[in-house]
């Protein structure tokens, strides 16, 4: 394999435009291909958040018991269609086991490996496409309704401690002091001084794509529909439009990559876990920080369009069309943690995160095809991770060694 020979990613998301931008940045001739324009997947409407010292797995030791009163409570953040279920259970099946006492210490590990990194692979890149000013480094809140259920989370952030997290326990002034417009209700909470958050996460995707036209990358809109193989691997791609040829192939498609990894022989459990967003133009305060409402998984952060609320997690397949009762859902947790809050103009957004059973997102060469790159499955934190992503493979696609070992990260730990 040529070392400089040109790269083909499929998926212009958050993920795909990270790697195309480190790709070109390498001297890499470089070609995004997707059916959307950048940025309208999942990558459109996420809660901005870049958690350096925020590593939680969906799975986790207590989880378990919560499950049955969070499906049942039409606010709480876990929905599963159940017409889907049955397709669901193989997942589950591998899902379960990861929250286990026995394996979370690994995962929170090999999630805060690249966590941990993931500003400092962001950086050149948001400073190359004139988007520093778009972070701001207020730190994270999480709120707590109460100190019973702080108390209950302890054990999961004691994990994080224990492994040198700095995040740090809050009492009422303190909290009062950072967050002053912050309902009385809430006395307790948990800060992480490392987490930044983006103006408009959409804003970044678009803008990365910018520049990665203007440095010469080309960006297709297309379907890839088939993969063309050779004895070595992919030759070329079939989309709605032509057959493109290919050297280097980076699959980033989000909660779609399964399908196109199983044309070139790859199993990846890859499940669309819908999340959705409100957004309220004039909520009638300002916050200050990126927060968590902890007991319902949902968070609230400051944009430059307003104040974005954005959580749940529903299983019902990538193919599915939105529920939008989940928005309105989201909606009424602001109302709860904010009463009277102002919601005219509101709009609302849901998108598909790509998750793997264990939290851990796949950064790994193919393992039968040199020439092939897998960037995908980050789930709740493809945002954060993007950046990181497109590091690895443009140092696995040059043989170098990497920052971090790769082997959590492999396609074929299933
Ligand atoms: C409500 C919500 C809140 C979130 N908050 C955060 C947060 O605060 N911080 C954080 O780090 N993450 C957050 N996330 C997660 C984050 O948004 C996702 O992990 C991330 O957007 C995934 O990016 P991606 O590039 O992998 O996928 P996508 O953005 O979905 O991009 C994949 C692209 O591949 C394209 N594609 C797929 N198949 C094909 C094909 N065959 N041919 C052509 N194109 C194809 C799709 O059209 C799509 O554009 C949140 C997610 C949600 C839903």
């Amino acid at each position: 394999m040529n070392a400089t020979a040109p790269v083909t990613i499929i998926g212009a998301g958050v993920v795909g435009m990270a790697t195309a931008l480190t790709l070109q940045r390498e001297g890499r001739q470089v070609t995004v291909i997707d059916r959307l324009p950048p940025g309208e997947g999942c990558s459109f409407g996420n809660a901005g958040g870049i958690g350096v010292d925020h590593a939680f797995p969906v799975a986790t030791p207590g989880m378990f018991k919560r499950v049955p009163r969070y499906l049942l409570d039409p606010l709480g953040p876990l929905a599963l269609k159940p017409t889907y279920f049955p397709r669901l259970v193989p997942w589950l099946l591998r899902f379960l086991p990861t929250g286990s006492t026995a394996r979370i210490g690994s995962t929170i590990e090999a999630l805060g490996a690249i966590q941990h990194i993931a500003y400092d692979c962001w950086q050149p890149l948001l400073k190359d496409a004139r988007l520093l000013d778009e972070i701001s480094h207020t730190g994270c809140i999480n709120v707590y309704e109460n100190e019973a259920n702080l108390e209950a989370d302890l054990p999961i952030w004691q994990m994080l401690w224990e492994r040198g997290y700095k995040s740090q326990r809050l009492n009422t002034s303190e909290l009062r002091q950072m967050e002053p417009g912050l309902p009385q209700k809430y006395t307790c909470a948990i800060f992480e001084p490392e987490f930044r958050h983006v103006a408009d996460p959409f804003k970044i995707v678009t803008t990365l794509a910018e520049t990665f036209q203007r440095n010469g990358g080309t960006i297709l809109r297309e379907m890839v529909s088939a993969i063309e193989m050779g004895p070595e691997g992919p030759r070329s791609l079939r989309t709605n439009r032509a057959v493109r040829p290919v050297e280097n192939l980076v699959v980033a498609a989000g909660a779609f990559s399964h399908r196109l990894a199983k044309l070139m022989g790859s199993k990846a459990p890859v499940e669309s876990g819908k999340g959705y967003h409100v957004t309220l133009p004039n909520p009638g305060f300002d916050l200050r920080h990126f927060m968590v409402a902890a007991e319902h998984q949902v968070a609230i952060t400051p944009m430059s369009m307003g104040l974005r609320f954005a959580g749940t997690l529903e299983f019902a397949g990538v193919d599915s069309p939105a529920d939008w009762r989940r928005a309105d859902a989201v909606l009424k947790v602001a109302q709860r943690v904010f009463p009277g809050i102002q919601t005219e103009g509101y709009t609302q957004w849901s998108g598909d995160r790509p998750m793997m059973p264990d939290s851990v997102p796949v950064i790994s060469r193919a393992p039968r095809f040199r020439n092939v790159f897998y960037a995908f499955g980050s789930g709740h934190y493809g945002l954060t991770q993007a950046a990181v992503c497109g590091r690895l493979v443009a140092d696995m696609m040059s043989d170098r060694p990497s920052v971090i070992d790769l082997k959590p990260y492999r396609i074929d730990r299933f």
